[in-house]
């Protein structure tokens, strides 16, 4: 939790008053994202706008982490970003970007790749993680720190016209039990390497900030235990209830770690 005052300033207020005059999210629940702390893993085409969006709407500490920088083909879709970035750190540039937004809040940036050594560390400080890496090695780290922390996480992903959006929470199934590690191969097929129109990843990206505001305002998680599919050339969107794996090696490891 955030060392400064749960209560909202005036300055505050104003900032966020046509949020709180919405039926249904009152002063509480805008207090509830000022001592949120959130982290967002990777400041792509997702993170960015995720991060943005949660700054403006008053999450009270964002984290940043990316180790890439800027190139000149990401401007086309990363919002956050201009020309005379290039060159320079994602998690910086974001983080500059988004105290600019709301300096009421605080943003921290890592420079490095989210792995082994950091992981934990950095997930346990955590209320909610929202993954929009660019690559299956961090987003099955991720899930597997956060099942085994119990950290919520909402993870979202575009590839292509597809995106694709849910939630692990607690003692939910979690991203191995959908997409089974062994059956992953084509660790080729990542964001930076396929195309992608500049929308796909901002509409999934505000589909993640929306849910995130749901959770860490409202405590709902409509996408627990659910993927959401987004289909850009169609426009439609189909919700698909998932299981726990018996056989998930990460719900299993996770379980005995806990038992201990
Ligand atoms: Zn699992």
């Amino acid at each position: 939790m955030l060392e400064h005052d749960l209560e909202l300033t005036e300055s505050e207020m104003h900032l966020y008053s046509r949020q709180i005059l919405l039926d249904g999210w009152d002063i509480e629940a805008q207090e509830k994202l000022k001592l949120a702390n959130v982290l967002i893993v990777g400041c792509g085409g997702i993170g960015c706008t995720t991060a943005e969006l949660l700054a403006r709407a008053g999450v009270g500490k964002i984290s940043l982490i990316d180790a890439d920088t800027v190139e000149i083909s990401n401007l086309q879709r990363q919002i956050a970003y201009v020309a005379q970035d290039v060159g320079f750190y994602k998690s910086e540039i974001l983080a500059k970007r988004l105290q600019t937004i709301n300096p009421f809040i605080q943003v921290e940036s890592y420079t490095s790749k989210l792995d082994e050594n950091n992981a934990q560390a950095l997930i346990a400080q955590q209320d909610l993680v929202l993954d929009g890496c660019d690559n299956f090695t961090t987003r099955y780290l991720v899930n597997h720190i956060c099942t085994q922390l119990h950290i919520p996480l909402i993870s979202a992903s575009a590839i292509g016209f597809q995106g694709q959006l849910f939630m692990v929470d607690g003692d939910s199934a979690c991203y191995e039990c959908l997409f089974p590690k062994a059956q992953q191969h084509n660790e080729s097929l990542r964001c930076a390497d396929s195309g992608v129109l500049a929308t796909t990843p901002n509409v999934m990206a505000s589909l993640q900030a929306h849910h995130a505001l749901l959770y860490l305002g409202l405590a709902k998680t409509p996408l627990k235990q659910k993927l959401m599919l987004w289909d850009g050339l169609t426009m439609k969107q189909r919700i698909l209830a998932f299981e726990k794996d018996r056989d998930c090696t990460n719900c299993q490891a996770s379980h005995t770690a806990n038992a201990d």
